[in-house]
């Protein structure tokens, strides 16, 4: 018996891991599942699958969720702290699936505690990465990751050393803007830019592929989980979403790794390493897919390209700061307060105005992440006035 834990369980990326854990249930024992404010939808599945604790991030819906779930064996539990003490529960393998910095105290709390983390958060990585990949070497913890491209390279990798290895090829699909000039980009809405072509995902993560800021993110995210230096890190728009991405080694030979673009392949991946397991996903049909395409990157028709090569250059607080503009700019271009097109250009001027020194820690870098997403607000007031 495996013990799982799910931050974000209630999530696009936290359903899909429970769909694999429900097909196994001799195989599982569940310690902790997590939501933000889904009351109806934890407590059933915390039922469902017999864990033994459920917490709430909003403090204030504790209440309701201890209501929902009276009667059963479940411990309820709500609030920021409680993220981070289920983390700490006795999980040998959780999975990191909350959006946003947010899960950034949860991740940290796995990775200190030991066991397997499998990382779906990228923006933590992305906010803190230095930090966190010092925390999982000082405990001793696997961090494996789920995004499909890194877990894609991962694979690729099989356990060559990174000295053996030329260039990594992030695969992007371009997401459902693709081919869109910058004039057309303008009236782009919310429903038309989570509406992704190959891959069904949360709001914030649809939005971001249709920014490309996904793409930078993810950028960022290979920096830190395979060290080789940005430089040989390389975009390569692929609008099938067939290869999730390639490795090549030294001697020119090329991996990389196929599969339907379904997150399950991924997370069963992570789910069984250094194993693996059978799953419901589609078999490739190539003959039905005829083509494979590729093409280079236009930094700029998709500006959040450039600004994240540009802030892991920097390196520092930059991409903490970048990534809580561009979670702001999200969250506000998902209400209707701006345009598509502003989401990148607040981003730009929020990274170009201010600058912090180097975080120590994770106070530094979650303080970073609180001045620049207030700097994103004023930065927008300004624009919608
Ligand atoms: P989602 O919006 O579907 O789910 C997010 C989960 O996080 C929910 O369970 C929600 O309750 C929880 N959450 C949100 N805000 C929170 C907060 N402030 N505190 C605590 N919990 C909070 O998102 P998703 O698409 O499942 O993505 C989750 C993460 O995985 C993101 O970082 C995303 O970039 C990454 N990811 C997702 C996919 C995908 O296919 N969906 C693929 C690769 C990577
Ligand atoms: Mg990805």
């Amino acid at each position: 018996m495996r013990k799982v834990s799910i931050f974000g369980a209630t999530g696009s990326v936290g359903m899909s891991t429970l769909d694999l854990i429900r097909r196994e249930p001799d195989a599982y024992e569940v310690v902790a599942l997590t939501a933000h404010s889904d009351v109806e939808g934890l407590a059933r599945l915390a039922r469902e699958c017999g864990a033994a604790m459920a917490v709430i991030g909003r403090e204030e819906l504790y209440e309701p969720l201890r209501q929902a779930l009276a009667g059963s064996p479940v411990r309820t539990m709500a609030g920021e702290e409680a993220l981070v003490e289920a983390a700490q529960a006795g999980a040998d393998w959780s999975m990191a699936a909350i959006v946003g910095c947010a899960g950034l105290r949860p991740t940290m709390a796995a990775l200190r505690a030991g066991g397997t983390v499998a990382l779906a958060n990228k923006e933590s990585l992305v906010s803190a990465g230095l930090l966190m990949m010092d925390a999982a070497r000082a405990s001793g913890a696997t961090l494996l990751p789920v995004d499909s491209e890194h877990n894609a390279i991962f694979q690729c990798l099989a356990g060559s050393g990174l000295d053996e290895v030329a260039r990594i090829t992030l695969t992007a699909s371009g997401g459902p803007f693709r081919t869109f000039t910058r004039d057309r980009m303008r009236a782009i809405t919310p429903a038309q830019a989570v509406a992704h072509p190959n891959w069904s995902m949360g709001a914030k993560i649809s939005v971001d592929s249709a920014t490309m800021m996904n793409k930078g993110l993810e950028l960022i995210e290979a920096a830190h989980l395979f060290p080789i230096g940005t430089d040989r890190i390389e975009i390569l728009v692929h609008p099938q979403s067939v290869i999730h991405s390639m490795v090549e080694f030294r001697d020119r030979s090329t991996l990389a790794q196929l599969g339907s673009p379904d997150m399950r392949i991924p997370i069963a991946h992570a789910l069984a390493w250094p194993r693996r397991i059978a799953t419901p996903c589609q078999p490739l049909d190539l003959a039905r897919i005829g083509r494979l395409d590729f093409e280079a990157p236009d930094e700029d028709r998709f500006p959040a390209l450039r600004l994240a090569r540009q802030a892991v250059r920097a390196d520092g607080a930059v991409p903490a700061i970048l990534n809580a503009a561009n979670e702001v700019a999200v969250a506000a271009f998902l209400e209707g307060a701006i345009g598509f097109l502003d989401i990148a250009a607040i981003v730009e001027d929020v990274v170009n105005r201010y600058s912090v020194a180097v975080p120590r820690g994770i106070d530094d870098v979650l303080a970073a992440d609180a001045e620049a997403r207030a700097v994103a607000r004023q930065v927008m007031e300004r624009l919608t006035v």
